[in-house]
């Protein structure tokens, strides 16, 4: 039996995995999402002994199931290999009180490159088997890491045109010099003047243009994603959950079949929501929490069941998890309301006309296994300093967010759970964030920030960020929101 992937907005808008990923983002503005579960058993006694790699081509052959075991097999040893730092490729680490998975092993630095690593050789892979001859456009909004593992993924890469827009205010400088640096006949990278938001907005108008897509066909030409909206970037990210309970095990830190929770920092709900189908697959889990900065609609949303993004867009130190609207939170909604896209339509709909909506939940055993908390700049900044000093080790802004509120939640419930924060990027990334969180001077300069970094924690500078302040940029167009889609038609040359 073939898994279908249906639109959260329409019932009879269905396909199967190729398909989904080759689309990117159902022409009816929703999201493919499976409605079924893979009937797959998790032995974690013999999972525990398998590599990352071994344990990827279980999960995504059970997810992409019209892909053949050679198709996936060939995906997967493309990307994970030694463009990531560790053989382990997602190492955990023991801290005191609490489990860190770290997801910043790749190309990038962040944990984009998970999935962003074998996207591109599932896309090509999906439309060698569709028969789709068309070069693909990738257009792609960045909260910062995003747009710097596509383009690492698509550079070159033939039959494929990437062009990236990120916030020109919105990222850290260490990001910005990762992506306009970036080389590749094929990849273009955009700053505009709005915020994450307002570029995914207008980059899902894109998506929904009958006009622009007959434009590009007629050139030979269609769009995809490498957002998390396509679920060619989800499924990979549901093998690290699996992985990370196999590797407690193997360690003798938990017993099989013990519960464990995972604390996620949160924008886009797409790693959470990764978490969540490992759990439908069979991966014990107590708890999900969702934890966000201080833009902390999500907060709301699992204490009131209301969504509402009308509220300041805050700036802050973790920029990746900068959102007010979380696009994935779609496809949890889609689940809520017990799969019914009739219902997902309307309240989507609301989000765009008044900017909030309301949802009487139906699936209320899905609400129970998420937990929800925000950090403040504040809380943020101390946390990093707190790991610091109790394990000598530096966790970048983002993983502080999930550490932060994993603390407060667990002081507040007392759940003694054993918790895994997922680690979303290296340090690196955000030097003068994390120098200044465990230092007295104050610095603003990145580069001041690195070398400081590199002597309080004995972990080498990454080749990501080694010397890039002296790299040619290549890239330095900044245009202004309502002009992306006619910057799209003049690179394309429509
Ligand atoms: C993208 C990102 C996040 C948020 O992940 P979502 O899947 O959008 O929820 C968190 N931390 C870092 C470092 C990121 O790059």
């Amino acid at each position: 039996m073939t898994l279908i992937y249906q639109s959260t907005r329409d019932a009879k808008n269905t396909v199967t995995a190729s398909q989904a990923i080759l689309k990117g983002l159902a022409t009816d503005g929703g999201l493919y999402t499976p409605t079924d579960f893979p009937d797959i058993t998790l032995d974690f006694n013999q999972l525990k002994d398998l590599s990352y790699q071994d344990i990827a081509k279980k999960i995504l052959a059970a997810f992409l199931d019209d892909f053949t075991p050679e198709e996936i097999a060939y995906c997967v040893d493309n990307a994970y290999d030694d463009k990531f730092d560790t053989e382990l490729i997602a190492p955990i680490v023991k801290l005191h009180g609490q489990y860190h998975l770290e997801l910043f092993h790749g190309s990038t630095i962040a944990f984009k490159d998970m999935a962003l690593s074998i996207l591109p050789y599932l896309m090509i892979t999906a439309a060698k088997k569709q028969g789709v001859d068309h070069k693909i456009v990738i257009l792609t909004a960045t909260s910062g890491d995003t747009g710097k593992a596509a383009m690492a993924g698509f550079a070159d890469v033939p039959g494929t045109e990437i062009i990236v827009f990120y916030p020109k205010n919105g990222v850290s400088r260490i990001q910005e010099l990762q992506m306009i640096t970036q080389k590749g006949e094929n990849t273009h990278v955009l700053a505009i003047d709005g915020n994450f938001d307002d570029a995914q907005t207008s980059v899902k108008e894109m998506f929904n243009d009958k006009t622009l897509r007959a434009t590009l066909l007629e050139k030979g030409m269609q769009l995809s994603s490498a957002n998390s909206m396509n679920i060619g970037r989800l499924v990979p990210q549901i093998v690290y959950y699996v992985y990370a309970y196999a590797q407690l095990l193997k360690k003798g830190e938990i017993e099989n079949g013990e519960l464990i929770n995972f604390s996620v920092p949160t924008g886009n709900f797409g790693n959470i929501l990764a978490a969540f189908y490992a759990t439908k697959i069979g991966v014990p889990v107590g708890k999900l929490i969702c934890a966000s900065n201080e833009n902390n609609v999500l907060t709301d949303f699992f204490k009131t069941a209301t969504y509402d993004k009308n509220r300041p867009f805050k700036v802050t130190s973790s920029p990746s998890m900068d959102i007010l609207v979380s696009s994935n939170l779609e496809r949890l909604v889609f689940h809520l309301v017990g799969n019914d896209a009739e219902k997902t339509r309307d309240l989507m709909e609301q989000l765009t006309s008044i900017g909030s909506y309301q949802l009487t939940v139906k699936d209320t055993a899905i609400l129970e296994l998420f937990a929800a908390g925000f950090a403040n700049e504040k809380q943020t900044s101390q946390d990093i300093a707190r790991v610091y000093l109790e394990n000598h080790y530096v966790e970048d802004p983002h993983t502080a967010v999930a550490s932060s509120v994993y603390k407060a939640y667990q002081e507040s419930t007392n759940d003694n759970t054993k918790t895994v924060v997922i680690s979303t990027a290296s340090p690196y990334k955000f030097p003068t964030v994390v120098v200044n969180a465990l230092l007295e001077t104050k610095t603003t300069d990145d580069f001041v920030a690195v070398n400081e970094l590199e002597k309080r924690s004995q972990v080498v500078i990454p080749k990501a960020v080694d010397g890039i302040e002296n790299e040619p940029i290549r890239h330095q167009t900044t245009i202004a929101t309502k002009d992306m889609k006619e910057t799209v038609e003049r690179y394309l040359g429509l």
